[in-house]
């Protein structure tokens, strides 16, 4: 029986990963559920999963859902703030905690899980391209055990020789072992065919229309700027500890291929599937055994083809950005980060257009001195530097 913590159990990844769990009651049980301000769907989740633990974002939000489990008698801890995420995934009652907080947010309770010695299923990016080898040597110092949840590296970890990550993602230890690059692939979100000025005129809701994955909507905005490649590459390093100039993006429309590894022998072996979140999810669930995950059967009779095309740094800049952040180093990818969640932001609130969030990030990292990201501290600062940053961009357009 393995304990879980879902933190942002009322995102997208969160209540997928709700579903593989409740068709396995006799493999999983919910100990703490965590969300930001969505207390009608936490107070219903926490009725049906009956968590010890149920953590929110305010004490005005805390109230209300104390008031909504007191009407159906449920007896579940209420606590709320930034604090409170990281009791939960710390409790001693927990074993594995799904980090599916979106951004920055996620990144101290699911740090924390690591030094506790949690299995982690990082969903929430957003965390370790923020803090790289931090993270990384947390996962070792807590003999945590790291599974990744994004569906690339999740096809990535299949498809890597006898997958163990858990190593603090040991520099060049795949490449020992014959693997020559890394496929990472993309669909190319729903502006792959769009012009320059057409990109100019998307509106939110164009831009988190993703013709074949239904995400929360910073995530699909970063997939229509592909900064969500960018970010994933970036993730790829840490993880895999795979050099920068061995991780390759190729967009593939059809999201059947999830990613790819190619070996020295000519080998390439890839990782397919629905785009369905469940899969990589009940593989992290059960890993290492398999379990029923709810998704529909790959029916290769039925698919027309799978095609491939080289990804365009000049339509989607922020690949290029991204790639420039790793090579750069130190708190780099952290500022790329969080220049691009303020300019995600701006843009989903209509303040700027789409194709200003790559010129916002731009302009934050050639403001910003590359320095060393060798303490959490440094990692904060540079994430609150570069909101600053960013903050200043918008305001000056
Ligand atoms: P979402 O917006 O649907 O859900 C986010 C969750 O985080 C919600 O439960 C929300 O309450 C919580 N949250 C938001 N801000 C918070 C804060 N400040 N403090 C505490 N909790 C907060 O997002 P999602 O699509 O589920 O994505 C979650 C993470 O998983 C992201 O990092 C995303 O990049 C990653 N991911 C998602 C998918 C997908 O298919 N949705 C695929 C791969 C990776
Ligand atoms: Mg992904």
């Amino acid at each position: 029986m393995r304990n879980i913590c879902v933190l942002g159990s009322t995102g997208s990844i969160g209540v997928n990963t709700l579903d593989v769990v409740r068709r396995h009651p006799n493999l999983f049980s919910i100990k703490a559920l965590t969300a930001n301000s969505n207390v009608q769907l936490l107070a219903k989740q926490c009725a049906e999963f009956k968590p010890k633990l149920a953590v929110v974002g305010s004490e005005l939000a805390a109230r209300q859902l104390e008031e909504e489990l007191a009407l159906a008698n449920l007896k579940v801890a209420v606590l709320f703030g930034p604090q409170a995420l990281i009791a939960a995934s710390t409790s001693e009652d927990v074993d594995t905690v799904m980090a599916a907080i979106v951004g920055a947010a996620g990144l101290m309770p699911t740090i924390e899980a690591a030094r506790a010695g949690k299995r982690i299923l990082l969903a929430n990016k957003e965390a370790l391209v923020m803090s790289g080898d931090l993270f990384m040597q947390a996962i070792k110092q807590g003999q945590a055990e790291l599974l990744p949840i994004d569906s690339e590296h999740n096809a990535i970890y299949q498809s890597l020789p006898d997958a163990n990550i858990s190593n603090g993602g040991a520099r060049g230890i795949y490449e020992q072992h014959g693997v020559k690059e890394i496929l990472l692939t993309a669909s190319g979100g729903p502006f792959r065919n769009k012009s320059l000025a057409e990109l100019a005129m998307v509106t939110p809701d164009q831009a988190c229309a993703h013709p074949n994955w239904v995400m929360g909507r910073k995530i699909s905005v970063d997939s229509a700027t592909m900064m969500n490649k960018g970010l994933e590459v970036i993730e790829a390093h840490y993880l895999f500890g795979v050099s920068p100039a061995n991780i390759k993006v190729v967009i593939h429309p059809q999201s059947v291929i999830h990613s790819m590894v190619r070996y020295i022998d000519g080998s390439v072996i890839a990782q397919l599937g629905q785009p369905d979140m469940r899969t990589p999810i009940a593989y992290g669930l059960a890993w290492p055994n398999r379990i029923e995950a709810g998704v529909q059967e790959l029916d290769f009779l039925a698919m027309k083809d799978l095609s491939f095309e080289a990804a365009s740094f000049e339509q989607f800049p922020c690949v290029k950005l991204a790639y420039q952040a790793l090579d750069a180093g130190g708190i780099m990818p952290c500022t790329l980060n969080a220049a691009n969640e303020v300019a995600v932001q701006g843009f989903l609130n209509g303040t700027h257009q789409f194709t200003k969030i790559s010129e916002i990030v731009e302009r934050v990292l050639n403001q910003v001195e590359v320095i060393k990201a060798d303490s959490l501290e440094t990692v904060l600062f540079a994430d609150t530097q570069a909101r600053n940053l960013a903050q200043q961009v918008i305001e000056g357009f």
